[in-house]
C-alpha cells in the first residue's frame, strides 16, 4: 500500500510543516547515501523537507574500520562532517541518538546530548515524520559469552577501532622500554571470530605492527614476539566464500604466520587472555571480538514494530516493516527474506548501498502517488581483502549465472570499488576522482602505519 503526501498531520516538530517530512534514521553506509540522494534531489528543490537523524558527529564508512584499528588508515582523511554534508545537499541533521517512536503521532524521540563535562549540548526532543526511514545498522553480538564486555574490543565504532590501535602501539611502547624480556603473550593479538572483517583484521595487522616495529622499536622481534591468532567456531573462515576460496585464504594466512584456529568455540574472556571449551587457555595482550552482529537494543521494542530475536525489524519486500507502512527499515538493521529465499539478506555494505539506492526511487514515486515497487537484492559476490599481500573472493553472475573466482590485483580494485561507489553517491565521482589522486600522492610522503 502507498500512502500519499497528502496523509500529512500536524506535528510540532521542524521549520517546514507545509512540506512532506521524510525523516532518515542513521547516516552510515546505508542511510548517508539515502539522505544525501534526496537532499540532492527533493530537499534542495523544495520539494520534501528531509532530514537526518544521527547519533555521532562525523561519518566513517565501517568496512574501514579494521584498516583503522590496524593503524593503516587515517581516519580524519576519511571521515566526513555530518553538518557540512546537510548543508551541501540540501537536508537537515539533527544531532541525537533516537530512543523510542511514537507511530500514532509520528515521532522519533531523540535522548538529550552531553559533552564530556556534563553540559547539554541539545535537549531530549522530538522529530515528526511522514515516511520514516530507520538505518542504524548493527552491533557487535556477544551472544552472551563471559568477559567480551570488560576485556574484547570490538569494532562497532571508529572510537573503538582507534582504542584498539592505541593499545597495540603502547603495548609495543612497553615491550620496547621494559628492562625484562618479553613475556609470552604480551604482544599476543588474538581476534574471535573468522569471518570477513577478523580475517580482514589479522591480515591488516600482521603488516601494519611490523610497520610500526620497524620505526626503531628495535628491541622486539616480529617474528618471535609478536603472535596473531585467528579463532573460528565453524569448521572454516569466511564461510560466506565459497570453501575453495576460504582454504586459500586461510592458507595464505598460514603464510603470513596468523596462526588459524578452526572448530575452537571460545567459553571466557579474560583480562589475561581467552578460554577455549575443552579447556585450552591463550594469553593475549589484546583480543578484538568480531563474531557477528545484532540489531542495536532500541529495536527490542520499536513501539510495536516487529523485530528477530536479533532485534532485526521484519520488512517486506518493498522494506516497509510489516506493522507500518509509513516506517522503512534498511541495510544491517532489517530483516528480509526475499521471495523463494530461506535466508535472509545478509547484512553487507553491498546491501545497504542497493536498499539505499532503491529507496531513493521509491520515496519519489511515493510523492508522485505512484505505487511502490518491490526491492531485489542482487549478490555481486565477495571479496575479503588480506591488507598488501592479495585480495580473493567470488564476482557472482559473470559467466551464465555462476561465481568467478577472483584474485590479485583485478580483485583488489572490485574491493575498493564498493567504497568508490559509496563515496560517489556521497560527492559525486568528479570529487571522489580528484580525492582519490590526492591522497594517493600525498600517501607516498607519509609514513603507511599510524604511529600514535
Ligand atoms: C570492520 C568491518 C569490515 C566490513 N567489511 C565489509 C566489506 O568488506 N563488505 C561489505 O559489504 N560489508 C562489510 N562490513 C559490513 C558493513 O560495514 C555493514 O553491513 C554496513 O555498514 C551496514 O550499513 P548500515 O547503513 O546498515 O549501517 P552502518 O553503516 O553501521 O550505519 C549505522 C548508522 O546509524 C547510526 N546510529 C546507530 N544507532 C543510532 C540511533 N539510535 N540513533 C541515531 N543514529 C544511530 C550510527 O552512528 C551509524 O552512523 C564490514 C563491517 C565491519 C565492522
Amino acid at each position: 500500500m502507498s500512502i500519499a503526501p497528502s496523509d500529512k498531520v500536524a506535528l510540532p516538530a521542524g521549520p517546514s510543516r507545509d512540506l512532506y517530512r521524510v525523516v532518515v534514521v542513521g547516516g552510515g553506509a546505508g542511510g548517508l547515501e539515502l539522505v544525501t540522494r534526496l537532499g540532492d534531489t527533493l530537499g534542495q528543490h523544495d520539494r520534501a523537507d528531509i532530514a537526518l537523524v544521527e547519533k555521532e558527529r562525523t561519518h566513517l564508512w565501517k568496512p574501514l574500520l579494521h584498516e583503522v584499528a590496524a593503524g593503516s588508515m587515517d581516519v580524519s582523511r576519511h571521515e566526513l562532517d555530518y553538518l557540512a554534508q546537510a548543508y551541501w545537499h540540501g537536508f537537515r541533521y539533527r544531532f541525537g541518538e533516537m530512543i523510542g517512536l511514537d507511530r500514532a503521532r509520528r515521532l522519533v524521540h531523540l535522548a538529550a546530548n552531553f559533552d564530556d563535562e556534563g553540559r547539554l549540548i541539545t535537549p531530549e526532543r522530538s522529530i515528526g515524520y511522514d515516511t520514516l526511514v530507520i538505518a542504524i545498522g548493527s552491533v557487535s553480538n556477544d551472544f552472551g559469552t563471559p568477559g567480551v564486555k570488560e576485556h574484547a574490543i570490538c569494532l562497532d565504532t571508529p572510537e573503538q577501532a582507534q582504542r584498539f590501535n592505541r593499545r597495540l602501539i603502547n603495548a609495543c611502547l612497553l615491550a620496547h622500554t621494559q628492562a625484562e624480556p618479553v613475556r609470552p603473550g604480551q604482544l599476543h593479538v588474538v581476534i574471535i571470530g573468522a569471518g570477513a572483517t577478523g580475517t580482514e583484521l589479522s591480515a591488516e595487522l600482521h603488516r601494519t605492527v611490523r610497520g610500526v616495529v620497524a620505526f626503531g622499536l628495535d628491541k622486539i622481534d616480529p617474528n618471535k614476539d609478536i603472535k596473531i591468532t585467528l579463532i573460528e567456531a565453524a569448521d572454516r573462515i569466511v564461510p560466506i566464500l565459497p570453501k575453495r576460496l576460504s582454504d586459500s585464504t586461510a592458507r595464505l594466512l598460514g603464510e603470513l604466520g596468523v596462526e588459524v584456529r578452526t572448530g575452537a568455540r571460545v567459553t571466557e574472556v579474560r583480562r589475561d587472555g581467552v578460554q577455549l571449551a575443552g579447556g585450552e587457555f591463550i594469553p593475549s595482550e589484546l583480543v578484538v571480538w568480531s563474531a557477528g552482529v545484532r540489531g542495536p537494543d532500541v529495536l527490542k521494542d520499536l513501539d510495536g514494530l516487529e523485530a528477530t530475536a536479533a532485534n532485526q525489524l521484519v520488512v517486506r519486500p518493498t522494506l516497509q516493516t510489516t506493522r507500518d507502512d509509513r516506517i522503512f527499515a534498511l541495510g544491517d538493521c532489517a530483516y528480509l527474506v526475499q521471495e523463494g529465499e530461506t535466508q535472509p539478506v545478509s547484512p553487507r555494505a553491498q546491501a545497504a548501498h542497493q536498499q539505499a539506492a532503491y529507496l531513493l526511487k521509491q520515496i519519489q514515486h511515493r510523492l508522485n502517488g505512484q505505487p511502490i515497487e518491490p526491492f531485489r537484492y542482487r549478490d555481486f559476490g565477495s571479496l575479503v581483502s588480506l591488507g598488501e599481500f592479495s585480495t580473493i573472493g567470488s564476482l557472482m553472475g559473470f559467466i551464465a549465472g555462476r561465481g568467478l573466482f577472483v584474485e590479485g590485483y583485478f580483485a583488489r580494485l572490485m574491493y575498493r570499488s564498493l567504497y568508490k561507489m559509496h563515496e560517489a553517491a556521497l560527492h559525486g565521482p568528479l570529487k571522489v576522482g580528484f580525492d582519490t589522486i590526492a591522497r594517493s600522492l600525498t600517501r607516498r610522503s607519509e609514513p603507511h602505519v599510524k604511529l600514535h
